[in-house]
């Protein structure tokens, strides 16, 4: 359905057509946290505008101001704007195992073939909203949401709200000033809570657990978040600066630990593997155990785990090259969800 006739503007046309109504879905998704069509149609969308872009590649639809071609998200001007010290950025996606196969060999080729004792971190891919924790000198100054990767919303008085996200780090060799990242999430129980309260006092209920997240982080008023059970867990780190004469830090769990040790709180489900081996039985095994986790999940994380193939990898305007989502097939309950009308 991409032959769109012969009309020479046709196919700008369309592409126009398909980058507004996505453009609108992400608005839905991102700003109203009420999402009008199901990730897995908005996906199709996404991926048409895509194959439009490459089939007229003589046209030039595929500027850097493309949906394809940016981190997915906006901000709300209900928020204070306020700009990451480093971007934040989106992940690719992998649906099979030949295409993590096919991720693996271009980590490869990408480092030259010097990286033989490549190690794998794979981590659950938490169904949340992902935010950025800005310390300095040991102290919460700032939490602000993704937004377009470049500029987020300001929710620290909210995020001060969540138990578990110190404001004050512990243990001791902080860095002068450090951006923590990580998914801020309702567990399944609080999850299914809250939306046995929306039904009960006449609101429709969430879509899924991660429009329930940012839909409670993304209040106003810090006092409604305060009264949602709120959890977030690291995943990463953006911007560091480290006294002068710190130890260098090697690996991406290496930083978990030492995450965990300020009381950052951390997956504890994450695991190092040397192979893909190691990598599809983590996927095999989360497959199964999916819902013996806290939290929901919709698919793998697997990361370069060494900091300097990360930095030699680099990434594309919207993704790290050093890491791959590998994500389940949709489940049936998120569907269904997803036909009632959704709510704040
Ligand atoms: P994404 O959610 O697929 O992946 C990137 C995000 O994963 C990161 O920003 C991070 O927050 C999160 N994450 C969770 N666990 C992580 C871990 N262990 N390590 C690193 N990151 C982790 O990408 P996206 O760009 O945020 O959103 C795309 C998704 O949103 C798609 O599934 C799409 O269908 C959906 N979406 C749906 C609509 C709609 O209208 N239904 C609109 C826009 C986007």
């Amino acid at each position: 359905d991409l032959d769109v006739g012969l009309e020479p503007d046709a196919p700008r046309r369309r592409w126009a057509e398909l980058a507004e109504r996505i453009r609108d879905h992400q608005f839905a998704y991102y700003v109203r946290d009420a999402p009008t069509v199901s990730d897995g149609e908005y996906d199709v969308l996404l991926r048409r505008l895509g194959a439009l872009e490459e089939r007229y590649a003589e046209l030039g639809l595929r500027t850097p101001e493309s949906p394809t071609q940016l981190v997915g998200g906006t901000f709300s001007t209900e928020f204070t704007a306020v700009d990451h010290l480093e971007r934040m950025l989106s992940l690719d996606n992998a649906f099979s195992a030949d295409d993590v196969a096919a991720w693996a060999e271009r980590v490869q080729s990408g480092l030259d073939g010097a990286a033989a004792d490549t190690h794998y971190l794979c981590e659950l891919k938490i169904d949340g909203l992902a935010i950025a924790l800005l310390y300095r000198g040991g102290r919460l100054v700032r939490a602000a949401t993704r937004g377009d990767g470049r500029t987020g919303e300001d929710v620290t008085n909210n995020v001060k709200t969540i138990r578990g996200i110190p404001h004050t780090l512990g243990g001791t060799n902080h860095p002068e000033e450090i951006e923590i990242r990580g998914e801020v999430f309702l567990p399944v129980e609080g999850f299914e809570a809250l939306n046995a309260a929306q039904v009960a006092a006449g609101k429709a209920p969430f879509a899924n657990p991660r429009n329930s997240a940012a839909g409670s982080l993304r209040q106003k008023d810090p006092r409604v978040t305060a009264g949602r059970p709120l959890q977030m867990l690291a995943h990463g780190i953006g911007a560091v600066r480290w006294p002068a004469g710190a130890p260098p830090l090697e690996r991406q769990s290496q930083a978990y630990d030492l995450l965990a040790g300020w009381g950052i709180p951390v997956s504890t489900h994450s695991r190092v593997v040397s192979d893909l081996a190691g990598v599809t039985e983590m996927i095999e095994y989360y497959r199964v155990h999916r819902h013996d986790v806290e939290h929901e999940l919709d698919g793998i994380v697997i990361k370069v785990d060494e900091l300097d193939l990360q930095r030699r990898l680099g990434a594309t305007s919207r993704a790290p090259r050093w890491a791959i989502a590998f994500k389940y097939p949709p489940e049936e309950v998120n569907t269904t969800l997803l036909d009632i009308r959704v709510n704040v």
